[in-house]
């Protein structure tokens, strides 16, 4: 691929940024459509995030992602945010105007859950119980597509005051969902009939791959699926238990890449190869 004055700029902005995958996920796609754009890592400090996000229009950037610990403070620094972004609460992807350098935020990590949980034909129909490990940023954005699909959710969570501030948070948008808080004391009882579990903590995430966000001596619910948000590696331990337990289990790669599939939408108005994104994804973690 030449660089030349053409090149439309994307980017990924983080602190650190060394372990990103998207930088290899966006180029394939990009090479595979023959597009001249490029997608750079950004590395960008806490304290110069104003400075960085104030300059990309006027660097000629189209689109970027924000992770890991840009999420929310980018917020405020943008022209608008979606409705996503509001019940979310953080930001994991702009679009930039190009022709009046407007930043508009938006949060594709909620679309990217649904869209694996459809491509893995797990049904999660109107009043589906589910259990949701965790209360961070991932579970905000799971809980969020679990809520507006009409399930009943119990997020579970070693801080059971963090699990209670985002029931309240969820239920401003979605005041008729059943939606509930519980501790790990509490997961025997509230994951007895759920048909899907989340795990939305970074439980079992490298290089703590022993560890498992399962409570040990708690069976699993028959039938249900186990979905990891966890993609390296890409079979947690959480994921090996659950299936010789007899479940279904799925690990987060899907996730990373229907996200990314649909940011990459968004700025190119061009429909993503989602086998590229995720091969060049799982080459990534494979290779290193
Ligand atoms: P976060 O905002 O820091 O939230 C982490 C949550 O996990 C909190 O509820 C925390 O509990 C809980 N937790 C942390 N360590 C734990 C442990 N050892 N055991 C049990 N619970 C623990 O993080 P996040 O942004 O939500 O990200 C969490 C994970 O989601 C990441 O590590 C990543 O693997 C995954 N993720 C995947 C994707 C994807 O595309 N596949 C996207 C986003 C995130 P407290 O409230 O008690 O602190």
């Amino acid at each position: 691929m030449i660089i030349d004055g053409k090149t439309q700029l994307l980017g990924v902005m983080g602190y650190p940024i060394a372990h990103t995958l998207s930088p290899e996920m966006h180029n394939a796609a990009l090479d595979h459509l023959n597009l001249n754009w490029r997608y750079l890592p950004l590395l960008v400090s806490p304290d110069r995030l104003p400075d960085a996000i104030k300059g990309l229009s006027a660097l000629g950037f189209r689109g970027i992602n924000v992770t890991v610990p840009h999420k929310v403070s980018v917020i405020p620094l943008l022209d608008t945010i979606t409705d996503a972004v509001k019940i979310v609460g953080a930001v994991n992807t702009i679009r930039i105007d190009n022709s009046s350098g407007k930043l508009e935020g938006l949060n594709t990590d909620m679309t990217g859950f649904l869209l694996d949980l459809a491509a893995n034909r797990v049904r999660i129909g109107s009043g589906a119980r589910v259990v949701v490990l965790g209360a961070g940023g991932a579970a905000r954005a799971v809980g969020a597509g679990l809520s507006r699909s009409g399930c009943r959710v119990t997020f579970v969570n070693r801080t059971i005051d963090n699990a209670r501030i985002l029931v309240e948070h969820l239920k401003s948008s979605w005041a008729d969902t059943d939606l509930q808080a519980a501790s790990l004391d509490q997961l025997r009882e509230v994951s007895r009939d759920a048909v899907l579990i989340v795990n939305t903590t970074p439980a079992g995430m490298y290089p703590d791959v022993d560890s498992t966000p399962w409570v040990e001596g708690v069976p699993f619910p028959a039938g249900a699926t186990v979905y990891d948000t966890v993609y390296r590696p890409l079979e947690t331990r959480l994921m090996r238990d659950a299936k010789a337990a007899g479940l279904t289990a799925i690990g987060g790669i899907g996730m990373l890449v229907y996200q990314g599939a649909s940011a990459f939408e968004m700025w190119t108005g061009r429909k993503p190869p989602v086998d590229i994104m995720r091969e060049a994804c799982l080459r990534k973690l494979v290779l290193g």
